[in-house]
């Protein structure tokens, strides 16, 4: 990957990130949380996952930012990975 795919990754990411952003406000005040063992669970999981971009805490299906969303519980993994 050259430094231009790089930052075409990074653009869509951020983009994304952007577009999303009401949604995110939106479930931060409503979404009931999870207990920490399951957020940590889904979080690990989402660690093992091809689509988990590391350096931005994002997944690549949904642009999520995972460590927020692990904690809601009305969040589901795209590829239904999560077993909880
Ligand atoms: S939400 Fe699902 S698809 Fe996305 S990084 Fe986590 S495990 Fe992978």
């Amino acid at each position: 990957m050259n430094i231009f795919d790089y930052l075409k990754h990074w653009m869509i990411g951020i983009t994304n990130a952007v577009i999303r952003f009401p949604i995110f406000i939106w479930s931060w005040l409503t979404a009931k949380p999870v207990p920490l063992e399951t957020a940590q669970k889904r979080l690990l999981t989402c660690y093992d996952c091809d689509e988990f971009d590391l350096l931005l805490g994002q997944c690549q299906k949904c642009w999520c930012f995972m460590r927020r969303k692990v904690q809601w519980h009305n969040s589901k993994c795209p590829l239904d990975k999560w077993l909880d």
